[in-house]
This record gives structure tokens, sequence and C-alpha cells, in this order.
């Protein structure tokens, strides 16, 4: 069942990179932050206490993201990511004004950077942005990176160990070729930071999602339901006001759209109640949509493994449309 915990704001839909797997449509869109704020207003009473950022690149619109995190800090609620590429900053100057205004603004949440062959970024302007915020956080696990991989984690380790050399770290990985241990840390030397525990940098891996045009279709088996844990229970506010139900691949498609943020909370959650989709997202799982709508004759071209994928793909193609909701006809759509 869809339970939000979270809403996340997508400051601007602009961008100072253009990675390749990127699907953000870009619209020159950005945040009204007075909606956003009284939006926010309404969380708690529905138990959404945790606040992300993201976008295309929030640390573009720093005014806006200051003022918004100033807010959160100002209703006690609680801070989780902001995502950033990590290299939008012109000059050293201008890179350390800005992440002081945030920080002096209250943030205490993590700054997690999207970092892997498909971003791309210069790693010595990386090194700058990590020692940079590490600096200013005071705080040994100010930083994250979430690395995207086709198909094994270990794509990206070379980048990792370039970048961990970069500022006087080590890669910690398991001798299993499979396994990567998700840490990165600074040695001795670099521990003066309050704490006293020096850079601790834990890694996520995230499998790429592809969207509906360029999924492959040749998996020998099909994806197992998760029922959306992971990208799932989010509000998940894009640039233009318009809120998805989840972070994953697909939010950009209709059927998870449930609001927008001129909707009191109260609304948006009554909408992700009928809305069907959602149903079989969060409840019933895409493997059944998948059987029932196979039962009604519909052949896909293959199978995949990718789930956000296939939601894209439904989505896009309307196909939930051609079973109803879940429920409705026993016994043809796969429960
Ligand atoms: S940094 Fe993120 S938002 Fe920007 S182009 Fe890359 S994937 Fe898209
Ligand atoms: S499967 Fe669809 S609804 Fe679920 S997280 Fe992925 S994109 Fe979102």
């Amino acid at each position: 069942m869809f339970k939000p915990e979270e809403v996340i704001f997508a400051l601007t839909d602009a961008c100072n990179l253009t990675c390749a797997h990127c699907t953000v449509s870009r619209n020159n869109e950005v945040l009204d932050i007075d909606l956003a704020k009284r939006f926010l207003d309404e969380c708690k009473e529905f138990e959404i206490e945790r606040v992300g950022f993201s976008g295309g690149e929030p640390f573009l619109l720093p005014d806006q993201l200051a003022e918004l995190v100033q807010h959160v800090r100002e209703i006690d609620l609680f801070f989780d990511r902001i995502m950033t590429n990590g290299v939008w900053f012109r000059t050293e100057n201008e890179l350390k004004a800005i992440v002081s205004k945030i920080y002096d603004a209250g943030f205490d949440g993590t700054i997690c950077i999207s970092f892997d062959k498909y971003h791309r970024q210069s790693i010595s302007e990386l090194a700058v942005f990590i020692e940079t915020v590490h600096s200013i956080a005071e705080n040994k696990e100010s930083i994250e990176l979430a690395c995207v991989y086709e198909e094994d984690p270990c794509e990206n380790r070379m980048l990792l160990e370039d970048l961990a050399q970069s500022i006087n770290g080590i890669l910690e990985c398991d001798a299993i070729p499979f396994r990567i241990v998700d840490t990165l840390r600074l040695n001795q030397e670099a521990q003066s930071i309050i704490d006293g525990l020096g850079l601790y940098i834990p890694i996520t891996h995230i499998k790429r999602s592809h969207s509906a045009d360029t999924l492959a279709w040749n998996d020998t088996e099909w994806f197992s339901d998760d029922f959306c844990t992971g990208p799932g229970n989010v509000l998940y506010v894009h640039a233009n006001g318009t809120i998805a139900a989840c972070c994953g691949f697909a939010n950009e498609q209709d059927p998870l759209i449930i609001g927008t943020l001129k909707d009191s909370v109260s609304h948006v959650l009554d909408n992700s109640r009928k809305n069907t989709y959602l149903a079989w997202c969060y409840e019933h799982g895409l493997g059944a949509l998948r059987i029932a709508l196979e039962k009604k004759g519909y052949t896909f071209a293959g199978k995949t493994r990718d789930i956000c994928g296939f939601c894209d793909f439904v989505c896009k193609n309307k196909l939930e449309k051609l079973v109803g909701p879940p429920g409705f006809e026993p016994g043809t759509n796969g429960l």
C-alpha cells in the first residue's frame, strides 16, 4: 500500500550536465517555493516527516534551496538527501559560499553525489566539492555516492578508485570480484574534523533502468515484484509542481501523478487511494499486471528484469487501461 513518508522536491529541471541516461524532461521549470512551503506545513499531520531535494541540479538554485531548507528546519521536519552531480560550481569561492549558505540555513542531511560512468564528472572538480562539503559540514557522514551500473557494480570500480585517490582515500572492496564493500574513506592525515573519524562515504549501487523506448526485452527471466520498495513511498514534487507517487524512473508518466502543489496533502493522498495503477504497483504487483495483460492477449517483445522500465512501458502505452483495476475480473488478472 502506498504510504509516503518523505517528500522530495525537484527544484528545477535544468542541469549543468547532459548525461546520456538522463530522463528528466527539460522545460525550464522552477519550483514555486511559496507553494512548496505551504505544502510542507501540512506534511507532519500525515506522518510525512522527511524532506529531500533533487532535480535537475538543485544547487543551480541556491537561494531557493536555502529558503526551503530553512523552512524545513523551522517546522521541525527531518532532512534526507540533496542529490547533486557535484560539479555545478564555477569557482571555489562560489562553491564555498553556496555550501555555507545551505548549512547556515540548517541543513544536516547528507549530500548524495551521482557519480558513475554515465555522469563522467571531472574527478578533480568532484574532489574539490567533497573536500569543501566535508570542511563546512564538519561531519564524517556528510557525503554519499550513488552509482548507476548496467550489469555489474564493478563497472564503476576504476572511477571510484580514481576518486578515492584524488581525496587521499582508499576504496575498500571485498576480495570477491562481484561484491563491493561500500566504503570509501579518507586516510588518517585527513582526520582533523571534530568527530575525529575522518570522511566516510557510503556508496549505493543502482541498476540502470531503461526507458520504454530503449527497453531491450532480452532478459531470460521476468522482474521480481518489489512493490516499489526503494524508489517508492515518496511524494516526488516535480519542478512544475506536479506530484508523483515515487522517485522511480517512470515518475513523469501520467498514471503516477497524484496531484499538484496547489492541492492539499490530504487531497493528494486521497487521489493516491483512488489511483488503480498505484494499486497494481504497490499492492498487487506489476508481475500480476503483466500476467493479466498476457491473459487479455497482449504480447510483450520478450522479458525484462527492469521493473521500473516495465512500469514506464506500461504507462507510456496506457496498457493498464486494457485490464482495469486489480480484482476487476477475478481469474483474469493473475491474482
Ligand atoms: S546530473 Fe542528473 S539531472 Fe543532470 S543530466 Fe545527469 S542524470 Fe540528468
Ligand atoms: S515500478 Fe513504477 S511506480 Fe514503482 S518505483 Fe518503479 S517507476 Fe515508480
